[in-house]
């Protein structure tokens, strides 16, 4: 049974749908949750929270993540609520990394000054673009210079960790484009950036725009985006620590998100909110469960008491074992692979000792001391790396199985 997990709090609200996003939100429009649906909210969480305390106990929490959506929208009396909530049922670390995503036109001051008084430790910023055009190409409903305003903000207001996360690969969007929209960001000086390649979502209004998906830039463009963003970001005092996330060095050591680097080891977390998704371990096994993705629907859920009875699997060795190798290999730890052995029962080194020559000679993969790890020319094709070596270590695993 899990005494110790990640916490993360989904907050649904969006002030306008973004043309690209397919994450659950509900849009609320400019003036953020209306009462009525900000009390059902905080009400079921609480609920939620309750069970999931009735289960696994006064959980030590190490680090606590608000993610959306956009949870600057709640504003501060929910967040107060919501964090005194936690800290009644679960033992939120003194030192716990508490991350609170926002949005740049909801990022206020006042709001900001209050998250830092709550113990909000760090702020990531959903920046997306520095170009005005590209934003509301986008449909994001802010500007360059909103992100700029709340990033001083948010210094002013003492946060010494702010994350900015942004997107290449834009319609229209160059090489010089995107490696200006970088200088941009550095020149902020940010602890943290996230830099993810844009993907066209099925059902989204950007999937169904003929002229911006002929504006996107090529497949080469983006790997030559990827690679000379990662060179740009590395000169300028960033360690390249995930597929994409870089840490400012700091005396020699990166200031990455603990949160997400416990999610990429493979750690419990456990997660409350409509779409929230949880894997914890339970007296015999390891389980997740994911909310749905809908408030109304999640909401009934828990106030039934029902919390966490939606879509809950066990996980299987062999699903466990793929997870792990996926996660490892996205970071720049890589996978140690005698830990691996001892955990799942396979050393690749023997299952799969071809492979990782293979690998190695056409510079996708580093072994060294053990450990496995992608080169950055194999971050380029990580998926088809990862593919290759866990839907081959499922085949092999599952043999034994079948055979029995
Ligand atoms: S703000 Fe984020 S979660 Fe909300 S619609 Fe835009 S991309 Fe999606």
């Amino acid at each position: 049974m899990s005494t110790r997990a990640s916490l993360y709090v989904h907050a649904p609200f969006c002030r306008a749908k973004c043309r690209y996003c397919a994450f659950f939100s509900a849009p609320t429009g400019s003036a953020g949750p209306d009462a009525p649906a900000l009390s059902r909210y905080l009400s079921a969480l609480e609920a939620e929270m309750n069970r999931q305390a009735q289960i696994f106990g006064r959980v030590a929490a190490p680090t606590l993540f608000f993610g959306g959506g956009t949870p600057s929208l709640l504003g501060a009396n929910a967040l107060a609520r919501i964090l005194a909530a936690l800290r009644q049922r679960f033992d939120l670390a003194p030192d716990a990394e508490i991350t609170l995503e926002a949005n740049p036109d909801s990022a206020a001051p006042e709001l900001l000054r209050a998250a830092r008084e709550l113990g909000v430790n760090r702020l990531s910023l959903g920046v997306q673009s520095l170009d005005d055009a590209a934003l509301k190409a986008l449909g994001r409903v802010h500007t360059a210079a909103q992100v700029r305003e709340a990033f001083h903000a948010a210094r002013a207001a003492g946060f010494a960790n702010i994350g900015l996360d942004l997107i290449f690969g834009l319609p229209g969007q160059s090489v010089e484009g995107w490696l200006s929209t970088l200088r941009q960001a550095v020149d902020l000086r940010p602890e943290h950036l996230s830099c993810y390649g844009l993907t066209i979502e099925p059902g989204t209004p950007l999937a169904e725009d003929a002229t911006a998906l002929a504006a996107l830039p090529d497949e080469d463009c983006q790997a030559e985006m990827f690679l000379r963003g990662s060179e740009l970001l590395e000169a300028a005092g960033y360690e390249h620590y995930e597929i994409s996330n870089f840490a400012k060095l700091s005396g020699g050591v990166g200031q990455r998100c603990r949160h997400n680097m416990s999610c990429w080891r493979g750690e419990d977390v456990l997660a409350f909110g409509p779409a929230a998704v949880s894997t914890m371990a339970e007296e015999t096994e390891r389980v997740r469960w994911a909310n749905p993705p809908d408030l109304a629907e999640w909401e009934a859920l828990v106030l039934e008491g029902r919390a966490g009875q939606a879509g809950c699997e066990a996980l299987s060795a062999d699903i466990r074992a793929s997870e792990a190798l996926m996660l490892a290999l996205r970071t720049a730890d890589g996978l140690d692979l005698n830990t691996y052995a001892a955990t799942f029962g396979h050393d690749l080194r023997n299952t799969h000792a071809d492979l990782l020559i293979q690998l190695e000679r056409a510079g996708l993969t580093l072994l060294d001391e053990g450990r496995l790890r992608l080169t950055r020319a194999g971050m380029l094709v990580s998926n088809s790396v990862i593919r290759a070596l866990g839907f081959e270590f499922q085949e092999i695993s599952a043999n034994p199985e079948n055979s029995s």
